[in-house]
C-alpha cells in the first residue's frame, strides 16, 4: 500500500506527466544504477523522413502495400511518403508477416534489416547502399537483393541533458537498439552515452538487462516499441513512452506521457525526496 508520502509523490509526477503504477516504482526509482535507453522514440522523435531510396516501380509498390500492414515508426515514413504511388496491381494473395524489430515479409520479398538477409547468396552487395550514418533498410526478392530505402530521423533536444543528469547522479545510461551501428554510435554522440548496443533483437535488449541484473545493477529500461515490451517487462523499472506502442505501456511500471526523458530524471530526483522523508 503506498504511504501518504509516496502518493504526494505521484500526483506530483501525474502533474509532470509522470504516471506511475503505484508507490513501490516512485520509490524504487531512486535506487536506480543502470539506466538502458531505446534509440527510436525514446532519444530521437521516431518521426522518420524517407531521404533516399533505389528500386524499381513495381516491388517499390509492393513494400509500399507491405509496410501498411506494420504500425513500425519506418512504416508510417514510407507509406506517407509514398502514398501517391499505385498499389492497385501489386499481389496481395499472400500474407505480410512481421518479425519485431527486424522488419516484413510477405512470399518471396524481405524488407528490414540487414540481418534479415544473412541466408542471402549477395549479402556483400547490401552493405555499399547503406548510407552511413542513416537508418537503412533493404528489399529482397528470390534470394537477391533489389532495393533500399535510406531514413532520417531527429535527435529530441532534451535527450542530452537527462543523460548528463543522470550521469552526475551515479546512473550508467546504455543505448539499445535495433538499428544499425553508424545510426546508433551518431544519436550516442549527440546525446553523450559511452556505451552502445546496436542491431539489437527484442531478446538482445532482454539479454542486456539480464546481464546488468546479474552483475547486482538495479536496472531501468525505457522504450516505446512492441520490441521494446519484453526488455520493460523484465527490467526492475520499466518505463515506457506514452506516444509508444501499447502493450509497451501495458509491461511498464512508468509511462512518460510527453515522451520527455527530461520528466524521468524530474521523478529520479522526487523518488530520492520521497526515500528522504520515509526513511
Ligand atoms: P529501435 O530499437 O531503434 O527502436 P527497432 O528495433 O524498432 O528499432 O527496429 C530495428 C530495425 O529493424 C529498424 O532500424 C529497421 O531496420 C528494421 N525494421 C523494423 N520494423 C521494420 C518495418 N516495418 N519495415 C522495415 N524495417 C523494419
Ligand atoms: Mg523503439
Amino acid at each position: 500500500s503506498a504511504t501518504p508520502a509516496s502518493l504526494a509523490a505521484i500526483s506530483n509526477g501525474a502533474k509532470q506527466g509522470i504516471l506511475c503504477k503505484g508507490g513501490a516504482a516512485m520509490e524504487s526509482l531512486a535506487n536506480l544504477e543502470t539506466l538502458f535507453v531505446d534509440k527510436t522514440g525514446t532519444l530521437t522523435y521516431g518521426n522518420f523522413q524517407v531521404v533516399d531510396y533505389h528500386m524499381d516501380s513495381d516491388i517499390l509498390a509492393q513494400v509500399v502495400a507491405m509496410e501498411q500492414s506494420s504500425s513500425h515508426p519506418i512504416a508510417q515514413a514510407i507509406t506517407t511518403h509514398f502514398n501517391d504511388l499505385d498499389l492497385s496491381q501489386v499481389d496481395q494473395s499472400q500474407p505480410v508477416e512481421e518479425e519485431s524489430g527486424a522488419g516484413l515479409r510477405q512470399g518471396n520479398v524481405l524488407v528490414g534489416k540487414l540481418s534479415m538477409f544473412n541466408d542471402y547468396a549477395d549479402p556483400d552487395h547490401l552493405l555499399p547502399l547503406a548510407k552511413v550514418g542513416q537508418t537503412t533498410i533493404f528489399v529482397g526478392r528470390n534470394h537477391h537483393v533489389v532495393g533500399m530505402i535510406a531514413l532520417a530521423d531527429r535527435v529530441r533536444p532534451e535527450a542530452q541533458k537527462a543523460v548528463a543528469d543522470f550521469q552526475a547522479s551515479g546512473v550508467t545510461v546504455q543505448l539499445l537498439t535495433g538499428d544499425n551501428d553508424g545510426v546508433a554510435q551518431k544519436v550516442a554522440q549527440a546525446t553523450g552515452i559511452d556505451q552502445v548496443w546496436s542491431q539489437c533483437l527484442p531478446e538482445d535488449k532482454i539479454r542486456q538487462v539480464t546481464l546488468a541484473q546479474d552483475q547486482g545493477q538495479v536496472v531501468g529500461m525505457i522504450g516505446d516499441g512492441i520490441n521494446d515490451a519484453p526488455a520493460l517487462a523484465n527490467a526492475d523499472l520499466g518505463i515506457a513512452m506514452g506516444s509508444g506502442a501499447s502493450i509497451a505501456m501495458e509491461s511498464g511500471d512508468i509511462v512518460i506521457v510527453k515522451n520527455d526523458l527530461g520528466k524521468l530524471y524530474h521523478s529520479y530526483q522526487l523518488s530520492h525526496r520521497l526515500n528522504r522523508i520515509i526513511k
